[in-house]
């Protein structure tokens, strides 16, 4: 499916409006629950609307009509077929409904206030990787961007230098140079041939650097038909660029777009399994050699508390169950009072996405993995620190 990410930006810049915003962050990790989460947020977020004095009157009316919209128009929309695990949504009183659907849980809430509640979407968006893939051969280049599985093209970048082939480079230094000509040399002729290349490949390399820049990619793919013009291209890649560069394929940029996409998002998989693999080592080290890293879900909340998280590694399908303080969100693996409020702390049987979420607010970054490690599996969490205590 394809997201509107433009809109999202649109969305974060807007500012003045004049209705206020209802933003759902719906956690779909269990169909089975959906609906009754749903029913719960909405009538949640109706007996708030009670009890607040800012909406009132014609406003307190439309808002409680745009709940029941939203209600209706979500129950029938999500089926128990999505691959998704949470779905965000905002909306307003005029007509504003932008749908997000990620890969990662959240903890499911409903927040109504004049601002949209971007935060935690803006923070998880940020833990995916941004690819960009070059796409060239030697007169042509189309560069696209890969995110959470969406290609898209920019057309704006798209290059077509005039490379000539030799009968017509031939024909036209014959002409040329000396008008009518015999026997231009099979050397110079390539050689000319070779400059048009390459000017072509620098023209390519640098449009694709200033486009990586503005466009903050954290990562390239590289195509072109054949190893001879993909070693070419690469050469011609600014290092910063040629550093960035984890993985290619083999296509022309005329290739059928879903062709194009399937191949990067091979490449894409691959690359997150290497890196899953660098991961987890280097976490099961640190971990084995007392350095700074913590396995297991009590070294990782005590590391939470303290605020030593770096990155937040956790097994694609972790679950447990925990404790969390309802007033401050301190997280317990064991039933206890809050030891910063004296609350009694109350039982939440998706702990995951409660660490989850803590671990972005400190502004930690989120590494759900999905391979099979002996070290880790056993956990299925656990953290690199920024320091030790
Ligand atoms: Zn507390």
């Amino acid at each position: 499916m394809s997201m509107d990410w433009k809109g999202l930006r649109e969305l974060l810049e807007t500012e003045d409006r004049s209705e206020p915003v209802v933003s759902l962050y719906l956690n779909l990790a269990d169909p089975g629950r959906i609906e009754t989460e749903l029913n719960s947020l909405v009538r949640t977020a109706h007996k708030q609307l009670d009890k607040d004095e800012r909406f009132e009157g014609n406003r307190r009316r439309k808002l409680d009509r745009l709940l029941s919209d939203m209600h209706r128009r979500l129950r029938s929309e999500i089926g128990p077929e999505t691959s998704a695990r949470l779905l965000v949504v905002f909306a307003d009183t005029d007509g504003l409904w932008r749908e997000y659907r990620l890969p990662v849980a959240l903890p499911s809430r409903m927040v109504i206030r004049q601002d949209p509640y971007t935060r935690p979407l803006g923070l998880l968006l940020d833990e995916f990787p941004r690819y960009a893939v070059l796409v060239a051969d030697a007169r042509k280049a189309r560069l696209f961007s890969l995110y959470l599985g969406d290609l898209e093209e920019h057309p704006d970048v798209l290059i077509r230098d005039e490379v000539p082939d030799r009968v017509r480079a031939k024909k036209s230094m014959a002409v040329s140079a000396w008008g009518v000509y015999s026997g231009v040399g099979d050397q110079r002729i390539q050689r000319h041939i070779e400059d048009h290349m390459h000017r072509h490949f620098r023209h390519v390399a640098e449009r694709a650097f200033s486009w990586f820049k503005a466009e903050r990619f954290n990562r390239m793919i590289v195509a072109a038909p054949d190893e001879r013009t993909l070693s070419r291209l690469k050469d011609h890649l600014h290092s910063y660029l040629s550093r960035r560069v984890r993985g290619e394929f083999t296509a022309r940029p005329d290739d059928d777009r879903q062709e194009l996409k399937e191949k990067a998002i091979e490449r894409t998989r691959e690359i997150e399994r290497r890196e899953e693999r660098e991961l987890l080592d280097r976490l099961i080290d640190h971990h084995l050699s007392g350095g700074l890293g913590a396995v297991g879900l009590q070294p990782v909340l005590d590391a939470l508390l303290m605020g030593q998280v770096h990155t937040l590694v956790m097994k694609d399908d972790f679950e447990t169950s925990g404790y969390v303080c309802p007033e401050d969100r301190y997280l317990s693996a064991g039933a206890a009072s809050c030891p910063s409020c004296g609350q009694p702390l109350q039982p939440v049987d998706r702990f995951a996405d409660e660490i989850v979420q803590e671990a972005l607010n400190q502004g930690a970054e989120i590494q759900h993995v999905t391979i099979e490690n002996e070290g880790f599996d056993p956990h299925g969490i656990g953290a690199l620190l920024r320091f030790r205590v």
